[in-house]
């Protein structure tokens, strides 16, 4: 009879791995070991209705490394995987394990929620990821290392203020839009004059298209 049970409990405790293996991977990026975009969103969400609920704020913020295709076209798709690689390890070390949520967005965009982060933390918390990506020497194969910088985008939602998922990722997203434009290697965050610098971009391309460009929509920029 006692060997009856310990079989059951042997077979439960196979599908539970087989399941929890199933789901490690379903949620996480072979590569860099870091989550998903979906996981990556429906944590977003949750965190977002955790922090209004809880009346505190919350901060996301968009990385993309810097002149990736550089370093696929000069030293090959291999390299650029060793350095995806690596970044994965470095964006989990910079952040608080319990509480934060690292993933690959894109191909070589990451994310990072920042539960109860208000600004200041958040502006730290990617002042170290600027600062350990820019100080790291990746290794990419045969003894040969290379240096890389990355771009952060930061957006905060102060305690209390409602805030979609969409919306969020949107700001971030143009801080880090904005963080290219103006250099490379830094941080910017998502403010109300970037909001007006965008609209007036907006106009100013409405009434002058620019061949090839990409169209910034008034509408989108005004829903934010
Ligand atoms: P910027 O500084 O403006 O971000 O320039 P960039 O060259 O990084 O940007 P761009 O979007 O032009 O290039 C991104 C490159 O990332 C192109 C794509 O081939 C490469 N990439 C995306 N996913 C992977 C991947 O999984 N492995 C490798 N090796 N490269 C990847
Ligand atoms: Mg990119
Ligand atoms: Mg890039």
């Amino acid at each position: 009879n006692d060997l009856k049970i310990l079989e059951i409990l042997a077979g439960q405790l196979d599908t539970s791995l087989k399941n929890a293996e199933l789901y490690e991977r379903a949620t996480v990026d072979g590569l860099t070991r870091l989550y998903l975009r979906r996981y990556f969103e429906q944590k977003l969400e949750e965190n977002l209705l955790e922090a209004h609920k809880a009346h505190q704020p919350i901060s996301l913020l968009i990385l993309d490394l810097d002149h990736f295709k550089h370093t696929n076209d000069t030293y090959g798709h291999q390299a650029g995987d060793a350095v995806l690689r690596i970044l994965g390890r470095l964006l989990k070390k910079c952040v608080r394990p319990a509480t934060d949520t690292v993933a690959r967005y894109g191909g070589e965009e990451f994310t990072v929620i920042l539960p109860r982060a208000d600004a200041p933390l958040a502006t730290k918390v990617a002042d170290r990821i600027i600062k350990a990506v820019g100080g790291e020497e990746f290794a990419i194969g045969d003894g040969q290392t290379i240096r890389k910088t990355i771009s952060v985008g930061i957006a905060t939602v102060p305690p209390g203020e409602p805030e979609s998922k969409a919306r969020l990722i949107k700001k971030a997203d143009y801080a880090l839009y904005e963080a290219k434009g103006t250099g490379r290697n830094r941080m910017v965050h998502w403010s109300e004059e970037l909001l007006q610098k965008l609209r007036r971009d907006a106009r100013a391309s409405a009434r002058h298209p620019a061949v090839g460009s990409q169209p910034t929509s008034s509408a989108e920029i005004d829903s934010l």
